[in-house]
């Protein structure tokens, strides 16, 4: 059993449709064990994202993220990072297979709904920079 950190962005917040994407995590066979409705500081979004620091879009991303509340969730399943990473679709929603959440909800390649880990070692480090263990049931 695998554990992911999952972001529902700004763009979804906004449009009161949190409740879809969980659903579409579920039907997937993936648990919540965790989740919590906050307001990204300019810092945490600087630091959850520095791996893009270089980026041209990391200024903007930073400025989307905390435009407005997201939800941060840790999802639980039999490989939940490739599932749930299969679930959001591609990064680019006009890319994303139909189906899946950035095809149906994404706005733009920023506003794309969702976040999801790409990998063992992020999904550990991004859980624990938003959960402690208790928090996680
Ligand atoms: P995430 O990390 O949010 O799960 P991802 O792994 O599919 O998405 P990354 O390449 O890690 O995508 O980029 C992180 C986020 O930065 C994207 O989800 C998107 O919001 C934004 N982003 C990525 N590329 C671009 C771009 N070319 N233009 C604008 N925003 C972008
Ligand atoms: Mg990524």
């Amino acid at each position: 059993i695998e554990r992911t950190l999952s972001i529902i962005k700004p763009d979804a917040t906004r449009r009161n449709i949190t409740g879809e994407i969980v659903a579409r995590f579920e039907k997937a066979g993936l648990r919540v064990v965790a989740s919590r409705r906050i307001r990204l500081s300019e810092m945490q979004a600087k630091a959850f994202y520095a791996v893009h620091a270089e980026k041209p879009f990391y200024g903007s991303l930073v400025a989307f993220m905390t435009s407005g509340p997201v939800v941060v969730q840790v999802l639980e399943g039999e490989n939940a990072i490739a599932k749930n990473r299969e679930v959001m679709g591609a990064t680019n929603p006009e890319k994303a297979a139909p189906g899946t959440i950035r095809k149906d909800f994404a706005e733009s390649m920023e506003a794309n709904s969702v976040h999801g880990s790409d990998a063992p070692e992020t999904a550990a480090n991004e859980i624990k920079f938003f959960f402690s263990d208790l928090d996680i049931v």
